[in-house]
C-alpha cells in the first residue's frame, strides 16, 4: 500500500473523531468556505498557489534566515475539513504511529506574483522517510499547496500558548501589484524579527509538549 493510500484509508476515522469532538465542525467548515467564496466574488485580492513564482519565493523567505526548511509544493490529499489544518493533523496523528504533525506556513501569491501571502499551516510528516503530506481540504479547492516547514518542529499548540494568533498571516510584496488594488501599507503582517525571536526562544528551551 502506498503512503497516500494509507492516509486515505483513515478518512472515515478522521471524520468520525472530528464530529465526535466538535459537533458543528462540518457546518462550520462549509460556512467558512462559502464566506471565502463571497469574499473573492466581491473583488478582494485573491492569492493562490498558481501565482507563486520561484523568484519571488526566495525574496519572500530571505528575511526569515534559516528558521525554515526549503519550501515544497505538496499535493493536497483532502481527507480533513477546510480551515482546520492544525486539528486535522493532531487528530490524524492520534490515529496512526506512522506520522507526526509538522507546522510552518503555506505560501500563495496574486496573479501577477507581486503580492505574497504566508499563512500558518500544519501538515503531516511520515516518520520513516520525512515526506510531508497536506491532508486538509483547501477552502478554494486548490489541488496543491506551497508549504515551508519550520526546520525544527514547533507545534502549533506552542505558538498558540505563547503568542496566540499573532503569527497567523504575513503579507508582503511590491508596492504596485498589477492585478489588484492591493496596498502594501494596509497589509496584514507580523514583524519577521518577532517570529525569529519567538523561534529561537522556543528552540533553546527543552519543551516536552504534545
Ligand atoms: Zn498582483
Amino acid at each position: 500500500m502506498t503512503t497516500i493510500e494509507n492516509i486515505i484509508k483513515l478518512k472515515n476515522d478522521l471524520i468520525r473523531i472530528t464530529i465526535k469532538e466538535d459537533t458543528t465542525a462540518i457546518k462550520d467548515a462549509m460556512k467558512l468556505k462559502k464566506e471565502t467564496e463571497e469574499f473573492y466574488k466581491n473583488g478582494d485580492t485573491y492569492t493562490n498557489t498558481k501565482g507563486v513564482q520561484p523568484k519571488y519565493l526566495n525574496l519572500l523567505l530571505k528575511p526569515f534566515g534559516n528558521i525554515f526548511d526549503s519550501p515544497v509544493l505538496l499535493e493536497i490529499i483532502p481527507i480533513g475539513l477546510n480551515n482546520m489544518c492544525h486539528k486535522n493533523c493532531e487528530r490524524f496523528c492520534g490515529l496512526t504511529t506512522e506520522f507526526k504533525p509538522r507546522s510552518g506556513y503555506n505560501i500563495t501569491a496574486c496573479k501577477c506574483g507581486r503580492l505574497r501571502c504566508m499563512e500558518v499551516h500544519t501538515v503531516v510528516e511520515n516518520i520513516q522517510d520525512g515526506k510531508l503530506y497536506d491532508i486538509t481540504a483547501d477552502m478554494c479547492d486548490e489541488k496543491n499547496k506551497w508549504f515551508v516547514p519550520f526546520n525544527k518542529h514547533i507545534p502549533f499548540k506552542l505558538m498558540l500558548y505563547f503568542v496566540g494568533r499573532k503569527f497567523d498571516h504575513y503579507k508582503t510584496g511590491e508596492r504596485i501589484c498589477r492585478c489588484s488594488n492591493w496596498n502594501i501599507d494596509e497589509a496584514d503582517r507580523f514583524e519577521v524579527d518577532d517570529l525569529i525571536k519567538f523561534y529561537k526562544k522556543v528552540c533553546k528551551t527543552n519543551f516536552v509538549f504534545m
